[in-house]
């Protein structure tokens, strides 16, 4: 079974980010839970109403096609993709057809040297959404015209797991860019899998799979589909080209309709919106939009493996590229602001570690709490490299500079939790030790080296835990030596 190999090409929309929805001014808002209030006559398809382009949305497409290395079209126009579906108010959905904003362009799949190559990046209005309800259905046309990102990849994908892991990359760059939300729980990120497989260097027959909600049913699906097909072929059978669903609770697909192909839908050029030659619009003129673009993903994890940053373990560097965190102004990407706190501070692992460990562990458990200003993370990661705050000290400092608003300083001296450095100061606490130890100090100097470790520890309780135990160890073996 083993000599067919998949083949996975995939279809990834995403509704972007902007105020207002792609052809009108009603609202663009997903979190809108009332159904209908975000329409106008505009998106609900009314007659004589004329549609207007969204330009932020168009910029957001030559945003993303920038990043991924695609070209920008130098004509482009829209097109009406007719079909008839209750959540296509106007009988027809405003698409792109001929003329996309971007072809080419791709991904490299982090941690391998595989590269997923894009046919094409358009752009469309999203469809109403319909919930289906015992005999009946509902419809919210909210959703009616939202800006909807088509990406489409060459069939270059060969494993399941390299689909999600892709998925994710574009899912993450989407973030970046600030183009899109892109959750998959929400709707806002949809993907669908075209999937085929072949003994020969020929393609084989695909199908396509629909409703996929999450990254693990696409794996699934995916997984599913291959080994259904190669059982049919290998039964005898042939595949039959068709659109496939996902059933999540029998973990399986099952036979949708047969695939339309695109005379089905009569596309025609739109006429109700102007064809734009891009390259005589400034604001869609690639140097400014490349300009506008912030470090991509990829640039940060190559940058993280490089001068004062090598040593960071390579998990570390995912945590801090792929997490998004609260901070007192509002959410920002965790890498964003470990760059914040290391401007200031030569101590890239510590303050890494701080990030990626602790304080991500302390917020999981406190979703209220937020990341303080830069400047006092960077403040703490400070005391603990010159000692004044022992590792145990550090992450009580950390917990309530979490939940509340004051400097790792203010916070320690408060709580008692400074430890003490001066060696002026800890020497006579050293020196009473020795004093008090005879037997412990003439072990250390005859050769016991554990006999250091107890004269520490007298030290530590003698000074009530307050005492720097790097800086008491110096003493020490200056004391004796
Ligand atoms: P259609 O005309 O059926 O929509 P397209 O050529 O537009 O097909 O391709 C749609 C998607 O299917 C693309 O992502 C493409 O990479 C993928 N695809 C095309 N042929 C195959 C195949 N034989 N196996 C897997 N995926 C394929
Ligand atoms: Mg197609």
């Amino acid at each position: 079974m083993s000599e067919y190999k998949p083949t996975i090409g995939l279809e990834i929309h995403a509704q972007l980010k902007t105020r207002t929805k792609m052809f009108c001014n009603s609202k663009n808002d997903p979190d809108e839970t009332r159904p209908n209030v975000n329409i106008c006559p505009i998106c609900m398809g009314h007659p004589g109403t004329l549609p207007v382009m969204n330009k932020e949305a168009v910029r957001h497409v030559l945003k993303v096609g920038v990043a991924v290395g695609g070209t920008r079209a130098d004509f482009t126009e829209f097109d009406r993709k007719n079909y008839f579906y209750p959540d296509i108010p106007k009988g027809y959905q405003i698409s792109q057809y001929k003329y996309p904003l971007v072809t080419g362009g791709s991904l490299v799949i982090p941690g391998t040297e595989r590269k997923i190559t894009f046919t094409r990046i358009h752009l469309e209005e999203d469809t109403a959404l319909s919930k289906h309800e015992g005999d009946h259905s509902l419809i919210d046309f909210n959703r009616a015209g939202i800006p909807l990102m088509e990406l489409v990849t060459e069939p270059v994908i060969h494993s399941a797991e390299d689909a999600v892991a892709f998925a994710k990359e574009f899912q993450l760059l989407l973030r970046y860019l600030g183009v899109s939300d892109a959750n998959m729980e929400k709707g806002e990120l949809r993907l669908e899998a075209n999937v085929s497989v072949s003994k020969t260097d020929e393609f084989g027959t695909k199908t396509e799979i629909k409703n996929l909600n999450s990254f693990r049913s696409v794996e699934r699906a995916i997984a599913y589909e291959i080994k259904r097909q190669v059982g049919v072929l290998e039964s005898g059978g042939v595949v039959v080209q068709e659109t496939r669903g996902w059933d999540e609770d029998r973990q399986e697909t099952f036979s949708q309709r047969t695939k339309e192909s695109s005379h089905d839908y009569r596309y025609f050029p739109e006429p109700d919106l102007p064809k734009l030659k891009l390259s005589e619009i400034p604001e869609f003129a690639e140097e400014t939009l490349k300009k506008e673009l912030p470090e991509l993903p990829w640039q940060r994890r190559e940058l993280y493996k490089t001068k004062p940053y090598e040593g960071l373990s390579d998990e570390t560097i995912e945590v801090l590229v792929n997490t998004f965190v609260p901070t007192t102004e509002g959410e920002v990407l965790l890498a964003e602001y470990y760059d914040r706190v290391t401007k200031h501070t030569t101590k890239w692992k510590l303050a890494a570690n701080y990030l990626t460990s602790d304080a991500l562990g302390i917020l999981a458990g406190e979703p209220e709490w937020v990341l303080p200003r830069p400047e006092w993370f960077t403040d703490l990661i400070e005391m603990v490299g010159d000692g004044l705050l022992s590792s145990r000290g550090a992450k009580d400092v950390l917990a309530i500079m979490l939940e509340k608003e004051a400097t790792p300083k203010e916070i320690a001296e408060r709580e008692g939790l400074l430890q003490k450095s001066d060696e002026g100061e800890l020497k006579k606490i050293a020196e009473q030790v020795v004093k008090d130890n005879p037997d412990a100090a003439t072990e250390y100097k005859a050769g016991k080296g554990a006999s250091l470790q107890y004269l520490i520890g007298q030290g530590m309780k003698l000074s009530k835990g307050s005492a720097n135990p790097q800086v008491l160890q110096k003493l020490f073996k200056k004391l004796l030596e």
